[in-house]
């Protein structure tokens, strides 16, 4: 059991004395189906016994403070950089993707390591409350966030650092201790960085991963204390009901069936290049990417005349370094299927492909980057998750007909807008049904970490990022002080009825007749 350092062999022995069970998971290479690497499959008596230890280490890591905590992410972030060619060969190697797409995960956890030890500080602090209530005069109230515990983080296999460790980085940042566990398609950047908290010196089992299928994931959310889940929308309803069963938190952040509308007034230049960047970048493989587009009527023509063009000069194939392809292999085989249906399904109601349509031969798992055109919303290519690099275009008569066709979904994630009246498309982008809006961009906002990234509808619950996402990684308590207490309150028993008419005068006073009797 080995890769890269063999970090799965050091994670062993870091738990001494536990054997390992059933058979090994396999780990390939999308673009190449070769084997490169295994990992433990453990059972929840092993998921139990890391959360327990996990709750240990939880408690001396939550009494240091804010600055303390940071110093090791200062370590965690240099040490990312220093190895960024070998955690982007790795990703690149066990998810398939381009060097280009593993470049964006290592920058944002770099970035997310300085953004939360810089703000984990401010957000932590508490809040005084003030009150009118003539039932506390003098009293002192202020709000603290305590830290869950111990925090559960489930990751999907489409971006092996970003949506798993990444969400591991705010939680330990609270003052939590994680456990994380990866999708089983692509474990090893995660043991990556179980690795790098050893080297970095970090306390023993602040962080740990649990290597797993299915069964590890729901052992994870049957002994934490609040969960974290990126996937798909099936499993967040498990891990939901399950969280509820148990009176457990958890945020979810799940499918997707991402819009761009095009406006009439949008540089098409701009808007056929972000088009591109965002149906196309990590493969189409996103819950955020862009997998259908409406565009205005009078620019219709022009737009899919240029979308074409650039679409045919798209290459794909196998990663190999910087520059090498565009859009890389297919991450979990069945996706495959997916993308092979879906544009099936189009086709035979009338739809016309332009570029691609077809999987590409193996070894390794290729869908080309395919354009349809002629759809409509009876086809499952506009309501269901493809989640690979397929993207129908439908010419739409107005705004008012794109904004009814964005909001025709079950899913709410996130859409874009392009178009030069950038107050026009502000007013349209609030009428959307989803989470994020971005004008004249796509995707962007994942990178700003101070601004809230969570779905509407059946694409998830609560947000990551910003203080709403930092904060749901923490418990909220309440503190009242009464620091001049009196031997009797005039509201306490036995009753006063006098008190109670001077209360009411007050209260009078305070929201109905003002202090001179009249009408407020
Ligand atoms: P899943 O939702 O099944 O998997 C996500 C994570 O949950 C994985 O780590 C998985 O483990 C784990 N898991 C599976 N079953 C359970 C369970 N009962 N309790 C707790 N955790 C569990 O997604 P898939 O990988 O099967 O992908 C299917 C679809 O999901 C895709 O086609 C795509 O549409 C969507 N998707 C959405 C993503 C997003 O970013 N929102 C990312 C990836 C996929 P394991 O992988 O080991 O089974």
């Amino acid at each position: 059991m080995l890769h890269r350092g063999d970090s799965v062999a050091q994670n062993r022995a870091h738990r001494a004395g536990r054997p390992p069970t059933g058979p090994p998971i396999a780990v390939d290479n999308p673009a190449s189906d070769a084997v490169v690497g295994e990992v433990p499959d453990m059972p929840a008596e092993e998921v139990v016994q890391a959360v327990q230890r996990a709750r240990r280490a939880q408690k001396g890591w939550a009494e240091l403070d804010t600055r303390a905590r940071s110093e090791f992410f200062k370590r965690g972030r240099r040490w990312l950089l220093t190895h960024r060619q070998e955690i982007a060969d790795l990703i690149v190697e066990e998810n398939g993707k381009t060097e280009e797409d593993a470049i964006v995960e290592i920058v944002y956890c770099a970035s997310a390591f300085a953004y939360w030890a810089k703000r984990a500080r401010s957000l932590l602090a508490t809040t005084r409350i003030r009150s009118l209530s003539p039932f506390l005069l003098g009293r002192d109230m202020y709000t603290r966030r305590a830290p869950r515990g111990v925090v559960g983080v489930i990751g999907p296999w489409n971006n092996p650092l970003l949506n798993s460790f990444g969400d591991a980085i705010p939680a330990l940042a609270a003052g939590n201790a994680v456990v994380l566990k990866p999708s089983e398609q692509t474990p090893l950047t995660a043991l990556l960085m179980e690795r790098m908290t050893r080297e970095c010196g970090w306390p023993e089992d602040v962080f740990q991963v649990v290597t797993g299928a299915g069964a590890t994931g729901s052992a994870v959310v049957d002994s934490v204390d609040f969960v974290m889940f990126t996937g798909s929308t099936r499993t967040g309803r498990l891990v939901a009901a399950r969280a509820g069963e148990r009176l457990i938190p958890c945020s979810l952040e799940l499918g997707g069936k991402d819009a761009l509308v095009v406006l009439a007034d949008a540089s098409l230049e701009r808007a056929v290049n972000v088009t591109i960047q965002g149906a196309l970048s990590n493969g189409g493989q996103m819950c955020t990417s862009v997998e259908r587009v409406y565009v205005e009527e009078p620019v219709y023509d022009a737009y899919i005349t240029l979308l074409h063009e650039r679409f045919q000069q798209v290459t794909s194939g196998r990663p190999a370094g910087l520059g090498s392809v565009d859009v890389g292999a297919v991450t979990f085989p069945p996706q495959l299927a997916v993308m092979a249906d879906h544009v099936r399904d189009a086709v035979h109601k009338g739809a016309r492909v332009l570029v691609g349509g077809k999987a590409v031969e193996g070894p390794g798992r290729f869908f080309p980057p395919t354009l349809l055109v002629n759809v409509d919303h009876g086809m499952t290519c506009m309501r269901e998750e493809t989640f690979g690099p397929t993207l129908p275009v439908m010419k739409v008569a107005d705004a008012e007909e794109a904004l009814r066709l964005v909001n025709d979904s079950t899913y709410g994630l996130q859409a874009s807008i392009i178009g030069s009246d950038v107050k026009r498309a502000r007013r349209l982008a609030e009428r959307f049904e989803v989470g994020c809006v971005t004008i004249n961009d796509a995707q962007t906002n994942h990178m700003a970490l101070g601004l809230p990234m969570g779905g509407w509808k059946e694409s998830g619950l609560g947000v990551r990022h910003g203080a709403e996402g930092f904060h749901t990684y923490t418990r909220l308590q309440a503190i009242t002080t009464n620091r001049f207490p009196m031997r009797r309150d005039m509201h306490m028993i036995p009753y006063n009825p006098s008190a109670y008419r001077f209360i009411l005068r007050l209260v009078d006073a305070m929201y109905c007749t003002g202090l001179r009797g009249r009408n407020r």
